[in-house]
């Protein structure tokens, strides 16, 4: 069954139309970050939705704006170079 929505990858009954960007495997393997778009209202909002898994734990879904998803992304890139530097 497909959605009516174009970019949605959902293909069974859903109420969260979805598309899967990436799955990254992290932390030597012992987590999983998905990045996907999301709109929960017929595609008229699409946010971004991030996701982190790990064995053993529940994963925590964070839906986000695109604006949200950018400071996101900024303050990993900075993150990464100042680990960089002290690592
Ligand atoms: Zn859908």
């Amino acid at each position: 069954m497909s959605c009516f929505i174009t970019w949605c990858e959902e293909d069974s009954e859903h109420t969260i139309h979805r598309r899967y960007l990436s799955s990254l495997v992290v932390s030597q393997g012992r987590g999983i970050v998905g990045v996907s778009i999301v709109s929960v209202d017929h595609g008229d909002l699409v946010n971004v939705e991030l996701t982190a898994s790990a064995r053993l734990v529940d994963p925590v879904i964070v839906m986000i704006t695109s604006a949200e998803a950018r400071g996101v992304g900024r303050a990993l890139l900075e993150a990464a170079g100042q680990a960089d530097k002290k690592g």
